[in-house]
């Protein structure tokens, strides 16, 4: 069984889909006095924010800005565009698409799901086929999760615009994303989306608190027709405020704002290609070791098709006790924090604790990877959990981009 002899002192590596690792740069600049609400450098910084902002999400449209977590953003998204009672279409690959749908349910919207499971993306098909049906367009939005985190699998957004203006179908694509803004390559004009959302503390590196919803032209006449909005939640004074105050609906979120502009700067020094690159990269990387290990153990990717997983995102399954006994040991052990499964199982199923994800998105570099493989060879080994050899060279030779046998 295990050495108790614990190498958990030194930096930890939170390793988990969010909050993601922070820059110590983007901490740094929190770490100031309050700023003045009223006019002086904060003001005439927030000016600069948006248009930033929007190139992470590929946008020339509107952005609008809230104090809240993505729960927060899908209540955002739907209290701008759908009125109680009408209906939405909810094509579900896990635990987040229904959470989208459940917040709908909550502001009195019908909700249509399609379920396809927890380890598959969507059939268009089957979207398509639900459209198609509705010939009177009850359905006013489909609400697409592009990357689900419970089970990382990575959805086709495009896919289903083409479907949309295939049928000519009216209702507007919203697309959560979550997890996947700033790590896996999304482009909202480009690819047709009428609203994106996402949250500040996954790819975006800044702790959780702000949320971003993007909407185009289509998706500010919807807005435009609604019987009315909350005050609270309507993107309009956000996106196009007369008073500085407008942005945030009250008092700014001062300090978190320091912290963007300098994510922001971060991300764009970097720039989008690569900072997907990047991420692409690194899975990479983290699927090469886990195929590995799952050569000779119990150890699976959730998603079979690596063109259907996420960057930032991957779930794994190692059967029950041993995800969560592999998730204490590295966090005891040598400062490292696995994530734990979600919605993978049911809350009272034993084998609940067979699942667990790797979180790697955001300020995640080539050495973080291999600490983190390396660190769950040495889980496995310590814990006397079978499993293939060669996975650490395997993911190093994916980070190497080429290597001489
Ligand atoms: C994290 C996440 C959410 C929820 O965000 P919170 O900030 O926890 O409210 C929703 N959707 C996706 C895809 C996520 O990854």
């Amino acid at each position: 069984m295990s050495n108790t002899f614990s190498l958990a002192q030194g930096r930890e590596y939170l390793a988990i889909p969010g909050p993601s690792v922070m820059p110590d740069a983007v901490l740094q600049a929190m770490q100031r006095p309050a700023p003045n609400i009223y006019e002086g450098p904060l003001v005439d910084m927030v000016a600069g924010l948006i248009p930033d902002l929007k190139r992470v999400a590929r946008t020339a449209h509107n952005a609008a800005i809230y104090i809240c977590n993505g729960h927060g953003a899908w209540e955002a998204a739907l209290s701008n565009t759908v009125a109680p009672g009408e209906t939405v279409l909810v094509p579900a690959t896990g635990r987040f698409g229904m959470g989208w749908a459940d917040m709908a349910q909550g502001l009195g919207i019908e909700t249509q799901i399609l379920d396809f499971g927890r380890s598959v993306p969507w059939d268009l098909d089957r979207i398509a086929e639900a459209l198609r049906a509705d010939t009177g367009h009850k359905i006013k939005a489909v609400l697409a999760v592009h990357v689900d985190t419970s089970s990382s699998v990575r959805n086709d957004v495009p896919g289903v615009r083409r479907v949309l203006d295939d049928l000519g179908h009216p209702a507007l694509l919203m697309v959560d994303c979550i997890a996947s803004m700033g790590c896996d390559r999304f482009e909202m004009d480009a690819w047709g989306a009428d609203v994106a959302l996402t949250g500040s503390q996954k790819g975006m590196m800044v702790p959780p608190g702000l949320a971003f919803v993007f909407f185009n032209d289509r998706a500010a006449a919807v807005r435009a027709k609604m019987p009315r909005v909350s005050r609270y939640w309507d993107w309009l004074p956000r996106a196009e405020p007369e008073a500085f105050f407008q942005y945030f609906g009250g008092t700014a979120p001062t300090h978190h704002l320091y912290a963007l502009r300098v994510a922001l700067d971060m991300i764009h020094a970097e720039g989008m290609e690569h900072v997907w690159g990047r991420h692409a990269r690194l899975a990479q990387a983290v699927w090469a070791a886990c195929e590995a290990w799952g050569q000779g153990g119990p150890l699976r990717l959730n998603v079979a098709d690596p063109a259907q997983r996420s960057h930032a995102v991957t779930a794994l399954r190692i059967g029950a006790p041993h995800g969560t006994e592999l998730r204490r040991w590295v966090q005891d052990n040598i400062g490292l924090t696995l994530g734990i499964g979600l919605g993978m199982s049911e809350p009272d199923d034993p084998n609940g604790d067979g699942f667990f994800r790797l979180g790697h998105m955001g300020h995640v570099n080539g050495q973080m990877i291999l600490g983190l493989l390396g660190g769950m060879e040495a889980g496995m080994c310590a814990l006397d959990i079978p499993h293939g050899s060669g996975a650490i060279e395997a993911a190093a030779k994916v980070i190497a981009g080429h290597c001489r046998d």
